[in-house]
């Protein structure tokens, strides 16, 4: 084992702290010179910040690398002046200036300043990631949102290289030899965490927008592929910023849009005003389904409407984080089918977004949207469902109530009132009254300041239809209005007869239509509420037999949302989901659909289904995936996902095929093995058969530029011994991995069929859990947590029981124990599903 490499803890603020701290300082500007030329552990950092102060008084710089040099006011500071995560100043009211030179450790867990070293050429590519509450690990600073300030960047870098930062280069490039030195324009006003820069050898494509220059950055081994989509990319770019420009009423605030794609990013992507940095899987190295491109382009137009909903105009503290993160997710869906050609977000909205966002809101863990982040320590969990996704639909029930241009000019008014400073929740609030002429206080109180999910049925008797609300998380239920549908079974299929809708104020209500005695009841057929639906039992059979007749693909979407949160409730078994799926996914036309009901079929196998069944609920599927794959039009995108599944689902008797497969003979016209596939059917192979190291390294030497080497590990410890098994354990704990290799051996680690191996670590787990955040750091303990928490075991209960002791014993970090508490509720919904699939039978498909 080896400790943790990545230098200084990282400190903490809270949001009195902050409070006071803005108060006192005004009129923040920085000089930052950092010197990355020299090839060291450390870099170098020379910090100059001036502000005004409203008293003589002491106040602190956030800071955690190891300061040389102080001075304030021109005085020099002893080294009293640091106490590992704060620079201590006296300052005076009026001006004051703070000079700082100091040293810092790179990161290799993904936050601060991260140093990827590229295996294919031995190059150094550098990035930078400071949400929430990380700029402090480069360079002193007042680190809260609402102390924004003009930055002023110069970078020192090895000649060759290329900076991206958040503003333009303002000075010609003064070249030393092997040291080139870059400097930046002053920015606009920023909050500390939208800071970014990115350096190394990087290549970039370009393009202009109208009067904004573009720009896509990669490293040399991923630039033939991001050439091949740079026109998809740069055309989205485009036409998504004139989208919003349209829509918020203001020009693009920034003064160029460069997207960089970074290696190991701790994200998906992060929205730096002018330098957006991605996770480099958005780079398509392998063949992608079409649903691959619509995710990329959300995760693009999400980043994107935060130049306006969250860098221009900022969250004073981090209680709103949620309100920047469901506001640009919502508007990310709202722009799909305007901007993209992949027809309107909502259905897979709800197949995925609201899915997530309910599971979430039935932890433990489940908290308002809106939260009272009582420090920077507390936020780092909240970039989770809720945050993101409940909000975003429950911002899009507002914006549905009021209707869209109400909502958008109550958008353009806070965004105007507010431009480049900060506001909250009730400022946007208050926009949205003055734009609407209404009062929102019942809507903030009712949906943004209560957690939970209500669950709603709906049943039809005669011409009369009955809503209840079956389980309410608040003594005092929420008015909730929701449409509901009628269907008939027909030779055609379940079509709709009449809807009607339904305001719910207490916890029942009528309502009469056109319909007798119906199928199919369905409440929220439209989508339109966030709400949980459970189905009748008459309209359960009915949809079982008949969901792929429904034609509206929402009401199907909101069908196969009530039928697979009956299996997490153990009120619908697995194998009965699965033949559901399996009856049914073939006419869905979408593939990101089909692709998402395959993957819950195989879950519920996996995770919810009885242990005993599983060789041969997998074979179900495997064998229903080869069919599929006979029938399939040659290289097309359901192809891809039936052959996907078949890698997840393969059984011991088609390790023949598997290992045809990664020989490339493959009996499919029209299916490569691509690097993705290839990764895939290895890893399927070292579970139920067994893969050799030279195979696995002839993989990663065909995958080369780090992601092969990441894959690799995974199969490494995917593989099904003693030998393989204590391996993965000693990498995972293994401090000269970076966090990313780390999370490729945990993500192999757990198999299913593999429980009698993994079952005798599960005190391992338990024990290396209680040293890991002080050993190894936050971003590792979250990380192990979560993905190392023996699920694939055969003492679940022994596991549960672990679980409430080292609960109970409060010695856990606050963050570890709630990802503690929801892997706990994780697991015993798996125990209890699993019970409720062995007590059912099979119904004849
Ligand atoms: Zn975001």
């Amino acid at each position: 084992m080896t400790a943790r490499s990545d230098g200084p803890r990282s400190g903490n603020l809270s949001k009195t702290e902050a409070a006071a701290r803005s108060a006192l300082i005004s009129e923040v500007r920085y000089s930052v010179a950092l010197d990355l030329s020299a090839d060291e552990p450390d870099f170098v950092c020379q910090t100059t910040v001036w502000f005004r102060a409203g008293a003589d008084t002491r106040t602190f710089l956030d800071y955690v690398g190891r300061p040389a040099l102080i001075e304030c006011n021109g005085a020099q500071l002893g080294p009293e002046a640091f106490d590992g995560t704060r620079i201590h100043l006296p300052v005076r009211a009026g001006r004051n200036v703070v000079h700082v030179v100091a040293s810092a450790p790179y990161s290799r867990v993904g936050t601060g300043l991260h140093r990827f070293i590229d295996p294919l050429d031995g190059a150094a590519y550098l990035h930078t990631k400071f949400e929430p509450f990380d700029a402090n690990r480069v360079y002193p600073c007042f680190d809260q949102p609402d102390l924004k300030a003009v930055f002023e960047l110069q970078v020192t870098a090895p000649t060759g290289w290329q900076v991206v930062a958040n503003s333009a280069e303002n000075a010609i490039r003064q070249v030393h030899g092997a040291r080139t030195r870059w400097s930046f324009a002053p920015t606009p006003p920023l909050s500390t965490y939208l800071t970014a820069f990115v350096a190394g050898p990087y290549h970039r494509l370009s393009a202009t927008h109208g009067d904004i220059p573009l720009a896509l950055w990669t490293r040399a081994s991923y630039l033939d592929a991001l050439k091949a989509d740079a026109e998809e990319l740069f055309e989205l770019t485009g036409r998504g910023l004139d989208h919003y420009r349209r829509l918020f009423g203001l020009a693009y605030p920034f003064d160029s849009y460069q997207q960089v794609f970074v290696p190991e990013y701790a994200f998906g992507a992060m929205e730096h005003p002018g330098c957006v940095t991605f996770n480099e899987r958005f780079i398509f190295r392998s063949r992608v389904t079409s649903e691959s491109r619509r995710r990329r382009a959300e995760v693009v137009l999400h980043e994107m409407a935060h130049m306006w909903f969250g860098n221009l105009v900022t969250m004073r503290w981090w209680d709103d984080l949620w309100l920047n993160e469901s506001f640009a997710t919502l508007m990310a869906a709202m722009a799909q089918d305007r901007v993209t050609d992949f027809g309107p977000a909502w259905p897979s909205f709800a197949h995925h977004a609201e899915m997530t966002a309910r599971h979430a809101d039935q932890l433990p863990t489940s908290h308002p949207i809106a939260v009272d982040a009582q420090d920077t320590d507390a936020v780092r969990l909240n970039f989770d469902p809720l945050t993101y996704r409940k909000g975003a639909a429950v911002l899009r029930q507002l914006a549905g109530e009021l209707g869209e241009p109400v909502f958008a000019a109550g958008i353009q008014r806070y965004l105007r009132r507010h431009a480049w400073a900060n506001a909250e929740l009730g400022d946007f609030l208050v926009a949205l009254s003055e734009a609407a002429e209404v009062d929102l206080a019942e809507f903030s109180a009712q949906w943004l300041c209560r957690s939970g999910v209500s669950t709603v049925t709906a049943a039809g008797q005669a011409r009369q239809v009955q809503v209840s609300r079956l389980a309410e998380p608040h003594s005092q239920p929420r008015r909730l209005r929701a449409r509901v549908g009628g269907y008939r079974d027909g030779p055609t299929g379940l079509q709709l007869l009449d809807a009607v809708r339904v305001e719910l104020t207490g916890f029942n209500a009528q309502a009469f239509w056109d319909v007798l005695d119906p199928d199919l009841v369905l409440a929220n057929d439209d989508g339109a509420g966030y709400l949980k639906v459970r189905l009748d039992p008459v309209s359960r059979r009915a949809a079982l037999d008949r969901l792929s007749t429904l034609v509206d693909p929402m009401a199907r979407a909101v069908v196969w949302g009530a039928l697979w949160d009956d299996v997490l409730d153990a009120r619908l078994s697995a194998r009965e989901f699965s033949t559901c799926v399996l009856g049914h996914c073939g006419a869905e036309p979408d593939v990101g659909v089909l692709q998402s009901l395959l993957e819950r079929a195989v879950r519920a196998c996996v995770d919810f289904g009885e242990r005993a069944n599983l060789p041969s609920a997998l074979s179900v599927l495997s064998a229903h995936a080869t069919r599929e794959l006979d029938a399939a039009a040659p290289g097309s995108d359901r192809q891809l996902v039936w052959a996907r599944t078949l890698a997840s689902t393969a059984g011991p008797y088609q390790v023949r095929l598997l290992e045809e497969l990664l020989d490339d003979q493959v009996p499919w016209p029209g299916l490569v093995v691509d690097r993705d596939l290839r990764w895939r059917l290895l890893t399927r192979l070292a579970v139920v058969g067994e893969v050799t190291d030279e195979l696995i390294e002839a993989s990663a030497a065909a995958d080369p530029g780090g992601a092969g080497d990441r894959h690799a590990l995974t199969v490494r410890a995917a593989r099904g011994t003693v030998s393989a098994k204590d391996w993965a354990w000693a990498a995972m704990l293994d401090g000269q991995l970076s966090l990313a290799e780390r999370r490729a051996v945990m993500s192999g680690w757990q198999q299913p069929g593999q429980e009698e191996l993994l079952s005798p670590r599960t005190a391992d787990y338990f024990t290396a859990l209680e040293s890991a955040w002080s050993t190894y750091g936050p971003e590792f303990a979250l990380s192990f947590c979560r993905m190392a928490y023996p699920h694939a075991t055969t003492v679940e209960q022994n596991v549960l029981a672990r679980t409430d002791q080292a609960l109970a014993t409060r010695k856990l970090p606050r963050d570890l124990g709630r990802i503690l508490a929801e892997e706990r509720a994780g697991l015993a919904r798996e125990v209890a599903a699993r019970a409720y699939d062995a007590s059912s039978t099979v119904v004849p498909g």
